[in-house]
């Protein structure tokens, strides 16, 4: 489901409805990468019948009115994900308050995140995301240092990877459900297992999409 706002030009997306009763929140067209898969480094920010390019930066009102009216609207949504082309963490007061009242509304939240959040703050901010984030995908995206900046070009070099690693696991230890994620069409096999074996370090599981 897109959301225009009244009066702009673009028809911005705030929320959209990728999957069937999942409600996306799309926060930002910003992102601390530049991965080599995504559709905001090709510039199309399309997915499926959905542009997602935000031609600005929407209020946290804008997306509780949305999905206000979507609640009202249709048969009850299973779930309320963050996700959108761009990293939703460069949003993290805006992400609370819209996944607070979410869950306020017995939604489970899911983020999907590059894990660069504490290197972007430089807080603490899983412990912000405890009582009101239910699941966490976290991108991992490589194996290891050198790999994750072939894949993913961050801004930050070499620089990001272990907060990424660091991100994951304590996001492991302290959130109900975390989990790390690949594109397996842009590694090796050998790459793909060696993912999965630091997942399992961190005490996950790894998804390879
Ligand atoms: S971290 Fe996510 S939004 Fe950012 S460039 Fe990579 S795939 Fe795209």
């Amino acid at each position: 489901m897109g959301d225009a706002t009244a009066g702009m030009r673009h028809m911005d997306c705030l929320i959209y409805e990728y999957r069937p009763l999942r409600l996306y929140v799309n926060l930002t067209s910003r992102c601390t990468n530049e991965c080599t898969f995504c559709g905001r480094t090709a510039h199309h920010f399309r997915l499926g019948e959905f542009d997602l390019r935000l031609s600005r930066e929407h209020p946290a009102a804008a997306y509780l009115a949305a999905l206000q009216r979507r609640l009202a609207a249709g048969r009850d949504p299973i779930e309320v994900v963050f996700c959108g082309y761009g990293e939703p963490t460069l949003r993290i007061e805006e992400l609370l308050e819209i996944a607070r009242w979410a869950t306020t509304q017995g939604l489970p939240v899911r983020l999907n995140t590059n894990g660069q959040a504490e290197l972007i703050h430089h807080t603490d901010i899983i412990s912000r995301l405890v009582g009101c984030i239910d699941r966490v995908n976290v991108s991992l995206n490589a194996p290891d240092a050198a790999s994750y900046v072939r894949v993913s070009c961050p801004a930050a070099g070499d620089e990001a990877w272990p907060w990424v690693v660091e991100f994951l696991r304590r996001a492991v230890r302290h959130l109900p459900d975390a989990w790390a994620s690949v594109v397996g069409a842009v590694l090796s096999p050998e790459e793909v297992s060696a993912a999965r074996e630091l997942a399992a370090h961190c005490g996950t599981r790894l998804l390879v999409r």
